[in-house]
């Protein structure tokens, strides 16, 4: 696979003395072509910083970023071909949804019959032929957002950027446009760089997903390696619920070892990419991959709550050595959990279920 961009080595510094801010600290990572590629974080990890870069909207303090293997620092924004999508979409409000997708072309002075057979395409590909002639003042958030995409898309960039999209939508519009936002990457092939918080969202959407905190890139990987295989406690965190215990670690060999927990039972574990054994260290359980026994398991403790959520139920366990761990459920329609507050029971840890941290 060709690299799309490469970031390399790259910081941003705002500010001086007190007031120094890295927005990013010797960030590098490759983003592939035809890849829709997430950069994830809280807010202030500095993930606009990167694509403003990206677009040439402002500089790296080092570093290089590299599109299809030159340097792009010499181009500016509008040669760059790379456009944004912004989180407020940006359009013109005094112009019809057909001439704002067709804006971008003309400025670049393409004559009139390629515009016209560019736009009448991007209104297909939007689903918006039948609202071609209203004013963006006079359609819905949803509706506008397509018209932002249908914009940017139209003089077909090598890469998309695009910078929490949906968060102006509600609930159910967000996951039809994720839904949207996926195929229209898929039928385009372009390069797509997507910016959220939202976990939930990299998750459904991404190839690829870059985790970022204070700056830094800590993890990219696949959404299933992010979720199953989180080398940080922070990736581990940020990404869904888990539980963290601590174990003694040993027999690692082949990416696998045998962790010891507190209670003295010894699980099957994975390490996660760069782990150096040192005795102890965190060991991290989804909440789905370990289950409540009535027995003894692995660990044990009281029920201390029982929360339901609809599809599952999580029981909250106070271990005996006073963590609480959280088990995951499904329901079923005709019964309860089986479980009630104050009641002694075992977790039982699914094989295969116990992620060893990096550190
Ligand atoms: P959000 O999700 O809230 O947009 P983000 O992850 O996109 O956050 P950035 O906007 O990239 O974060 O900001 C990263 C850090 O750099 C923050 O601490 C921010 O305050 C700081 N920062 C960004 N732009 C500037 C600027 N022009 N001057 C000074 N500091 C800035």
């Amino acid at each position: 696979d060709r690299n799309a961009i490469e970031v390399i080595g790259v910081s941003k510094i705002f500010g001086t003395g007190e007031a120094r801010v890295a927005a990013l600290d010797n960030v590098s990572v490759p983003i592939r072509e035809n890849e829709f590629f997430t950069l994830l974080g809280p807010s202030g990890c500095g993930k606009t910083t990167l694509l403003r870069l990206i677009a040439g909207f402002d500089f790296p303090t080092d570093g290089q970023i590299l599109l299809y293997g030159n340097d792009i620092a010499p181009l500016p924004p509008f040669k760059r071909p790379v456009n944004t999508v912004f989180q407020n979409y940006a359009l013109f409000p005094h112009m019809t949804v057909a001439e704002n997708i067709g804006f971008g072309l003309q400025m670049l002075g393409k004559p009139k019959a390629e515009i016209e057979a560019r736009v009448s395409q991007m209104l297909k590909l939007v689903k918006m032929e039948a609202l071609a002639k209203r004013r963006t003042s006079q359609i819905s958030g949803g509706q506008q957002q397509r018209v932002a995409l249908a914009r940017a898309l139209a003089p077909q960039p090598k890469v998309l950027l695009l910078d929490e999209p949906l968060s102006a939508l509600d609930y159910k519009l967000r996951k039809e446009m994720q839904i949207e936002l996926k195929r229209l990457q898929n039928e385009t092939g372009i390069t797509f760089i997507f910016v959220t918080h939202d976990q939930e969202e990299a998750l459904t959407m991404s190839d690829r997903i870059a985790v970022m905190s204070a700056g830094k890139i800590l993890q990219v990987g696949t959404p299933w390696d992010i979720y199953d295989k989180p080398a940080e406690r922070f990736v581990a965190d940020f990404i869904g619920e888990t539980n963290f215990l601590t174990a003694k670690i040993d027999n690692v060999a082949n990416g696998k070892a045998k962790a010891t927990l507190k209670s003295g039972k010894t699980i099957p574990a994975t390490v996660a990419e760069g782990f150096t054994p040192k005795g102890e260290a965190t060991i991290v359980v989804r909440p789905e991959h370990a289950k409540a026994v009535k027995g003894p398991g692995e660990l044990s403790g009281t029920v201390e709550n029982i929360v339901y959520f609809g599809t599952d139920t999580h029981i909250l366990v106070r271990l005996d050595d006073g963590d609480l761990f959280t088990v995951r459920q499904q329901n079923s329609r005709s019964a309860s959990c089986g479980f009630e507050e104050g009641e002694r029971i075992g977790v039982s840890i699914s094989d295969d279920a116990a992620q060893v941290l990096k550190d």
